[in-house]
Parts: C-alpha cells; sequence; structure tokens
C-alpha cells in the first residue's frame, strides 16, 4: 500500500462536488460490452484476485500455524517444511498480484481505445447543429478527461474494489472461526474509525474544495492573463496584475496549506486506531492464552489479520469515489454516442454528377427552435454561373440559407433544387462535393502549406497545388517564406496574416473546383493590398461557377448578378445593384450610411 493511500486524494468527491452516475447499472453494463471480447482475460484476471487474496489469508495462517505445531513443540524439521510452503505462498501472491494487473492493463487499455475512436468516430456522424450547440472545451474535455478517467479506473480500481471485498470477507470468516472473541475485539475499532475518518473528512473536504476553487481561480486567472499579454503590456497594468496574482497565490496557499495538514490526521488516526487494536489483542488475547482459551499462534494470526482487515476497509472507502467519477464519466461519454446522428441519407439518394449550378430555393421555411421560424417561405433563383450577394443586418439568415444550402441543416419545408434535382433526395457527401466554401475565419490544419490547400483535391499534383496558389495571388507571400510550401502551420494560422490565410483559402478552392461556391466575406480589417489581392483571387475563382456571397461590405458585391436584400429570415428587396439603389428603398439607406462611415 502506498504511504498515501489514507490521504483524501483532491479529486475524490467524498470531499468535492458529488458526481453521481444517473444510471449506474445500465452505464456499467454497457462499459462492460465493451470487454465483451475479452471474457477470457477477464476470468483469468478474476481468478488470479481470487487467488491473490486467498494466498494473503493463508500467510499468517501459516505463520500461526509455524508458532503452534512447529516452534512451541520444537519441531523443527517440519517448521522448514511449514517456511519452504511459506515461500510459496509469498511468490504465489506477488506472481498473481501482477499477473491481474498485467492482464488489467491490457483490457484497460483495449477498452479505452475503443471507446474513444468510437466517440472520435462519432463526432464526424453528429450533424453540424451538435457541435454549433457545445464549447470546444467540453467535447475536448469528454474525449481526455473522461475517458481517461474511465481508463484509470480500470487499470486500478476495478481489481482494487473486488480484491478488497474479498479480503475482507475471508479476513472476517476466518477470524470468526478461529476465535469469536478476539474477533469481537479486532472489530470494534471499526466504529471508531468510521467516526474518527468521518469527523476528519468533514473539515478537510470544506478545505479541499476551496482548495480546488482557489486552484481554479488561479488557472484561470494564468490563462487570461498569458492570452491578453498585449492588452496588459499596452495598458501598463503588470503591477496590478502581479498583485491581483499574488493575492489570489496567497489564498491558494492558505488553503491548500490547511487541507494538507487536516487530511495528514488521517494516516495519524489509523495509526493510532491500528495501534490500540494490537495492543487488545495482544492484551487480552495473552490473558486468554494464559487461560488456555486460544494459542500463541492464533494471536500472531490476529494481530497480522487485523492490519490486514483496516486497508481494504480504507481502500473501499477511496475506490468507491474513483469507481462513480469514472462511472459518471463513461455516461457522459455515453451520452454523446447516443446523440442522434445526422439523418441518414434518403432510401435511394442519388449521386449528384455534373452540376452546371442553377440553383433555386422554392418556399423555404426553416426554423433552429420549434417556435420561431428564423427562414420563412424564401423563393428565389440563381441561374448557372451568376453570383448571388446576401445583404442584410447581422440575424438576417444570410448564413442560415447557406447551411440550408449545404445541408448542414434541413429545411422544415419547400423545396432547394440544384440542377433541377432536390437536395434532400441527393446523398450529402455528394451534394458537398460539388460546394467549395471560403469562409471568414479560414480554417487551417496544422500541417504545411502545400498540405494544407492540398486538402481542396487530395490527388493534386504539387505543380496543380502551386498553380492554384497563383490563381489565388498566394504564391508570391509564400515564396518569399523561408520554407516556402514546406512551411508548417498550427491551426491559428499563426505566423501569416488574417487576409493571406484568406488567400491560402481560395487557393484550397480553386484546387477543388466546384461548380457552387459559398463565400464569406472577411469582416476584419485587411490592408488595402491584401483586401485588393483577395478581391482579384475571388474574381477569379468565381469565374464561372455559381457563387453565394454573404456579403458585409456593400462596395464589393457591385458586380453581383442579384442581390437578395434579407431581414428577418424573409427577402425584403432583389435586384442588381443599380436596380435597388433606384428602388431607394432599405438597400439604398444601407448602402448610403456605410458610405457615410466609409468617409
Ligand atoms: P446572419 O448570417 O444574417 O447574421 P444567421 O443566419 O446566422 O444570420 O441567423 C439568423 C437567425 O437565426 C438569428 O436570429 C440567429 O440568432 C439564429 N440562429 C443562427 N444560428 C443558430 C443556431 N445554431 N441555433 C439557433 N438559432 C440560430
Amino acid at each position: 500500500m502506498s504511504k498515501d493511500s489514507n490521504r483524501p486524494h483532491p479529486h475524490n468527491h467524498l470531499f468535492g462536488k458529488k458526481v453521481k452516475p444517473k444510471n449506474w447499472a445500465s452505464t456499467i453494463k454497457r462499459i462492460g460490452s465493451y470487454f465483451s471480447d475479452q471474457k477470457f482475460l477477464l476470468s483469468l484476471v478474476l481468478l488470479m484476485v481470487i487467488i491473490s487474496s486467498a494466498l494473503s489469508l493463508l500467510g499468517p495462517f501459516l505463520i500461526g500455524m509455524a508458532i503452534d505445531s512447529y516452534i512451541v513443540k520444537e519441531n523443527i524439521e517440519g517448521l522448514n517444511k511449514l517456511l519452504l510452503g511459506l515461500i510459496f505462498v509469498f511468490v504465489g501472491q506477488s506472481l498473481s498480484t501482477w499477473l491481474q494487473n498485467y492482464w488489467m492493463i491490457g483490457i484497460a487499455q483495449d477498452t479505452v481505445l475503443k471507446m474513444r475512436n468510437d466517440l472520435f468516430n462519432q463526432f464526424h456522424r453528429l450533424s453540424i447543429s451538435f457541435f454549433d450547440k457545445r464549447q470546444h472545451g467540453e467535447l475536448m474535455s469528454r474525449v481526455t478527461n473522461d475517458i481517461e478517467n474511465v481508463s484509470s479506473t480500470l487499470n486500478s480500481s476495478f481489481i482494487q474494489v473486488f480484491s478488497s471485498i474479498l479480503t475482507l470477507v475471508g479476513t472476517v470468516g476466518v477470524m470468526i472461526y478461529l476465535s469469536p472473541i478476539l474477533t469481537l475485539i479486532s472489530l470494534s475499532i471499526v466504529p471508531l474509525m468510521f467516526f474518527g475518518l468521518k469527523w476528519i473528512t468533514k473539515r478537510t473536504g470544506a478545505r479541499f474544495k476551496e482548495q480546488q476553487r482557489n486552484l481554479g481561480e488561479i488557472n484561470g486567472y494564468i490563462e487570461e492573463i498569458t492570452s491578453g499579454q498585449r492588452i496588459v503590456k499596452s495598458f501598463s497594468q503588470e503591477k496590478r496584475v502581479m498583485e491581483e496574482f499574488m493575492a489570489k497565490n496567497e489564498r491558494l496557499r492558505e488553503s491548500g496549506y490547511w487541507a494538507q495538514t487536516f487530511s495528514g490526521f488521517i494516516p495519524k488516526l489509523m495509526n493510532v486506531l491500528n495501534n490500540g487494536s494490537f495492543a487488545l489483542i495482544a492484551g487480552i488475547g495473552g490473558v486468554l492464552a494464559l487461560n488456555g482459551k486460544v494459542s500463541i499462534g492464533v494471536i500472531v494470526i490476529f494481530v497480522e489479520y487485523s492490519r490486514q482487515f483496516t486497508r481494504p476497509l480504507n481502500d473501499l472507502a477511496n475506490q468507491f469515489n474513483t469507481l462513480l467519477s469514472a462511472v459518471a464519466g463513461a455516461e457522459r461519454v455515453f451520452e454523446i454516442l447516443d446523440e442522434s446522428q445526422e439523418e441518414m441519407d434518403e432510401t435511394g439518394a442519388t449521386e449528384l454528377s455534373a452540376v452546371k449550378g442553377k440553383v433555386e430555393f422554392r418556399d423555404v421555411s426553416f426554423s433552429y427552435e420549434k417556435d420561431e421560424k428564423t427562414v420563412s417561405d424564401l423563393s428565389f433563383s440563381v441561374n448557372e454561373g451568376e453570383t448571388v450577394a446576401l445583404v442584410g443586418p447581422t440575424g438576417a439568415g444570410k448564413t442560415t440559407i447557406v447551411n440550408l444550402l449545404s445541408r448542414f441543416y434541413e429545411s422544415d419545408s419547400g423545396q432547394i433544387l440544384i440542377d433541377g434535382h432536390d437536395i434532400k433526395k441527393v446523398k450529402r457527401s455528394s451534394l458537398r462535393s460539388h460546394m467549395g466554401f471560403v469562409l471568414q475565419d479560414s480554417f487551417l490544419f496544422e500541417g504545411t502549406i502545400l498540405e494544407n490547400i492540398r486538402y481542396g483535391r487530395l490527388n493534386a499534383t504539387d505543380e496543380e497545388v502551386v498553380n492554384a496558389a497563383k490563381l489565388a495571388n498566394a504564391h508570391s507571400f509564400v515564396q518569399k517564406l523561408p520554407k516556402g510550401y514546406k512551411t508548417i502551420l498550427n491551426q491559428e494560422g499563426s505566423g501569416i496574416s488574417q487576409g493571406q490565410k484568406q488567400l491560402l483559402s481560395i487557393a484550397r478552392a480553386i484546387l477543388a473546383d466546384p461548380s457552387l461556391l459559398i463565400l464569406d466575406e472577411a469582416t476584419s480589417s485587411i490592408d488595402t493590398i491584401t483586401e485588393m489581392k483577395i478581391q482579384e483571387a475571388l474574381q477569379r475563382l468565381m469565374q464561372g461557377r455559381t457563387s453565394f456571397v454573404i456579403a458585409h461590405r456593400l462596395n464589393t458585391i457591385q458586380q453581383a448578378d442579384q442581390i437578395l436584400v434579407l431581414h428577418d429570415g424573409g427577402i425584403l428587396e432583389k435586384g442588381t445593384h443599380e436596380e435597388l439603389l433606384k428602388n431607394k428603398k432599405f438597400y439604398h439607406s444601407l448602402y448610403h450610411s456605410q458610405l457615410k462611415q466609409d468617409a
């Protein structure tokens, strides 16, 4: 047993927030289904646990026998034989403990490997609406923390709980068999232990909670300050920040000090109680032995057993909480696995072959939440190769139209047709393969620039990638980078500017060569030269493709074949730039107010 196992673990939920699984039985059963193909190995593990528990009972018993039958009777030959037996018992015990751990680790790692794969796979099957509703961090925590929790519990706690119960029952059974009176004396410390621990943990619990809270606070503060370092420096707030940090740090020290001090009492208490029971057994046992009621050997067995018996009691109390939090963790993982997946393609859904690019919305209505219509009775059509600009205030429904067209969300009624085909009767993947996206926040993967552009079409040659980059006006800046196309980008694309990221995503779209384009114009300020480069590249990209442009600035869409002015999910006006200006309605005022802002 490790020295500290009597100490409450800060993550243990006797002391912190209780994480209770909602449905124990079915969750455990489901975890069990993960090792259904490991039944053989699992039964070996259980067998080893039984053997090692039995041997741990047998050891002290043999020592008692050695005293009573051989040492007292001075039978050296018998004693030697028994010692040999004792060696076998100890070796056997170590071996079975080692084997059970070894096999169990295999089972545990296999199980969480499967869980992690299942979970990650599920992410691809879930609809975009699932991700829209959740935070990254929360999902990350499922894949990492929750699964890790299951893993570490399966690694050790699972066996420990089982073996603790066996050892406990076995020890008490043999004790009663040997001497009911001594058993009663040994067990007398149990209530003391129970109330003593309760008294201490109640106090430590509060301290640990406080420590956790302070730790959380300080972590949050560090994160905030490191990511906002630029602001701290530019407002010369270093001194104030340092003072705040020192105060938080002091609070953490204080709560940590008391939490550790109090929890340090636990092993002391256990020690005192153990020694007390040792004294009682030795004292009362001695009197009984003098009266011929028990043998010396039995007293020795009891001394050993009473030690052996507080340990599993303690382990059980500790492991139970770990087990609880692991089951709760598994439950959270299963919750995601049970989330409804993106609807399957309808039976008989077809592949959309070569797309020319005529798009038609017929009376399309849609709502994200049940009772509020986001888009209602939307009808418009776009001819092959045309550019449509979607204009309107934030929340007007521009993104929603694009979400419906790409079937990230399904319309509630009406039809969306591409070249006359209802998109609901087409396979999603086939629909999306004809679409290209250049979004505001161009997403880059960790990898080289070459790989990032090639994501548009995986079988493109290096030459094709470079050509796409040239058309996207990205080639010249890429070439100037020390490692050129081999430059490694991280997710944030740090090292290159926002505008350059946009150029790379244009190159990616050019390479993909889709018939339909979705462009979400960048709102963030980009310098005029890059802005011009982007506009030029976009014009090239849009050539001959049906394009939907979510426009934030009206000066870039004057060439659009059609402008849809949206408001509250409906079309307020539609026409070309000139037509709409002549109308002198919403677009007209929007245009003039932007002109003023830019002036
Ligand atoms: P725009 O792109 O024009 O700014 P959106 O299409 O994003 O507007 O939003 C239209 C409306 O739908 C807004 O009222 C917005 O709050 C709501 N909305 C957008 N996305 C979601 C979502 N995932 N869940 C619920 N409501 C949403």
